[in-house]
């Protein structure tokens, strides 16, 4: 099956944010630089960058304004709403059902943000962990999250200074607990994976010298989502937005960490003598299929069936006979100064 790959970064904070400060211009500017196809802006209870008319085409970066609905605890992102939902990020009494209620009335979709967040206590880092997970009707949730991942890092002034140096180094992947919600949610009911940034570019004052976390240039080097659609894009505002949000929404999307290397050329494939589905999709099995994982590079490639890994490999590629049903993904580590490092991690295929 032939699929255009575009890839780009979901939540990130502009000036349009109380806590952002780099204007949306020179971020867009950023991620033209790194070669983004699109960017995905989640300002705090705002879409001012949409009424300031920034949302569209900027070169070859396309800026989609959502926002992130963020009271104390619970933070939502949520995208293709024309309301603004307003709150106040001291809030502790909003209900998020009422809030992802909100955004599906309205025609958007959302995604549970940064779900294991936990802060970094010694640097006044506050936790935004999600609460209630009695709650249903969304989109997707946050898999691997940048600043989850590169705070959780932060433990002593040594370990930040590395931190700070070499970001990509110090981070872990997805969290272990992150990724069996995920699992587990996707047995019941299907479940998006999106890799997010959350980068405001914060300045902070470190031994009399202010640095921000992190320039955009610097931060569009880590975690990016890649969106499989079936036609190219046209260079026309709202179908293109219409067509990476459709392809957002199905879950044809995988989660990259490609500041050691680019992930595109990433596939995985299910197909009997009839037909091939790709990630996000569901997948009626008669007796079996074979599941083809593909990687750019060599790294060590994991299937991971229902939350438990069914095969591993070493190499460029792994197929594996699928004759049982569930939910199946893949996750690829590459080996950096002879350490495998988490790379790639796909949406599942649903076997039913
Ligand atoms: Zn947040
Ligand atoms: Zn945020």
């Amino acid at each position: 099956m032939e699929l255009y790959d575009y890839m780009g970064a979901i939540h990130l904070h502009s000036s349009h944010s109380s806590d952002g400060r780099v204007p949306v211009g020179d971020i867009v500017q950023s991620a033209d630089e790194n070669g983004l196809d699109f960017l995905m802006l989640t300002d705090h209870f705002t879409l001012g960058a949409r009424r300031s008319g920034k949302e569209g085409w900027h070169g070859g970066v396309l800026l989609i304004v959502g926002q992130e609905i963020s009271p104390r605890f619970n933070h939502y992102l949520a995208f293709a709403i024309d309301e603004e939902l307003i709150g106040d990020e001291g809030d502790t009494e909003s209900r998020p059902q009422d809030y992802i209620d909100r955004v599906g009335q309205l025609g958007g979709i959302g995604f549970i943000a940064h779900p294991d967040h936990e802060g970094a206590k010694m640097f006044h880092v506050k936790h935004f962990p999600w609460k209630d997970w009695s709650v249903s009707g969304y989109t997707g949730m946050g898999v691997w999250d940048f600043m989850t991942d590169w705070q959780a890092t932060l433990r002593g002034i040594p370990s930040a200074l590395t931190g700070y140096l070499f970001p990509a180094h110090v981070l872990k992947g997805p969290r272990e607990i992150t990724l069996k919600r995920w699992d587990d949610l996707n047995k019941e009911r299907r479940v998006v994976g999106i890799g997010e940034l959350d980068n405001h570019d914060t300045p902070r004052k470190i031994g009399g010298i202010t640095i921000g976390f992190f320039p955009f240039k610097r931060a569009f080097r880590f975690i990016r989502t890649h969106l499989l659609l079936d036609a190219p894009l046209k260079g026309e505002a709202q179908g293109d937005m219409k067509a990476l949000l459709k392809a957002l929404e199905q879950g044809r999307a995988y989660i990259a960490m490609e500041y050691f290397r680019e992930a595109r050329g990433f596939s995985l494939t299910l197909s009997d003598a009839e037909r091939e589905v790709t990630m996000g999709d569901e997948f009626a099995l008669k007796e079996e299929a074979v599941l083809r994982v593909m990687a750019p590079e060599t790294g060590k490639i994991r299937i991971i069936k229902d939350g438990d890994q069914c095969a591993e490999a070493v190499g460029r590629e792994i197929t594996y006979t699928v004759s049982q049903r569930g939910v199946y993904r893949a996750e690829v580590y590459v080996k950096i100064w002879g350490k495998y490092r988490p790379w790639i991690f796909s949406n599942p295929v649903y076997v039913r």
